[in-house]
């Protein structure tokens, strides 16, 4: 990139180092021709796939609107923010994953529920019983006695 100061196209790299836990390198760039210093920061661009809902629309991906559904089903739950960003990457590194340039919307419903079924069963069915919009309440009680056979099974 040029100089922010004078424009000159000609930088250097005087030091390079990661920063974030690795996913982002931090670059010290002199410039040749008035010699000011500045910093870039280098971040991978992972492009998510973009949404396809029931009506056949698209919409880009919404991390904001994962992470607010997540902690809508984790509220007052003993889940650390810790959990819920591992978990919103797991998330994400799915989809990507697929090498799609498009997923069905439900696809994502689905991996939120498998995630957060690891995660807390208390959140699994809040967002499930949001997700699947239930029928009716039986089939509500059969999720929650599915589920608890699977923790009789040790599942
Ligand atoms: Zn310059």
């Amino acid at each position: 990139m040029h100089c922010p100061f004078c424009g000159a196209n000609e930088t250097k790299v005087v030091d390079s180092r990661l920063v974030a836990e690795g996913q982002q390198v931090r670059r010290r760039r002199e410039c040749i021709a008035c010699h000011e210093r500045y910093t870039t920061f280098e971040i991978a661009e992972l492009l998510m796939p973009r949404l396809i809902k029931a009506d056949g629309s698209r919409q880009p991906f919404d991390e904001d609107k994962l992470r607010a559904g997540i902690q809508r089903a984790l509220e007052k739950r003993p889940v650390s923010v810790e959990d819920v960003e591992a978990c919103i990457n797991r998330i994400k590194h799915r989809l990507r994953a697929t090498g799609e340039r498009e997923l069905p919307s439900r696809q994502l419903g689905e991996e939120v529920m498998a995630a957060l079924r690891k995660l807390d069963q208390v959140a699994y069915v809040r967002f499930a019983s949001v997700y699947r919009s239930f029928q009716d309440i039986n089939e509500f009680r059969e999720e929650i006695e599915r589920l608890s056979e699977e923790d009789k099974a040790g599942g």
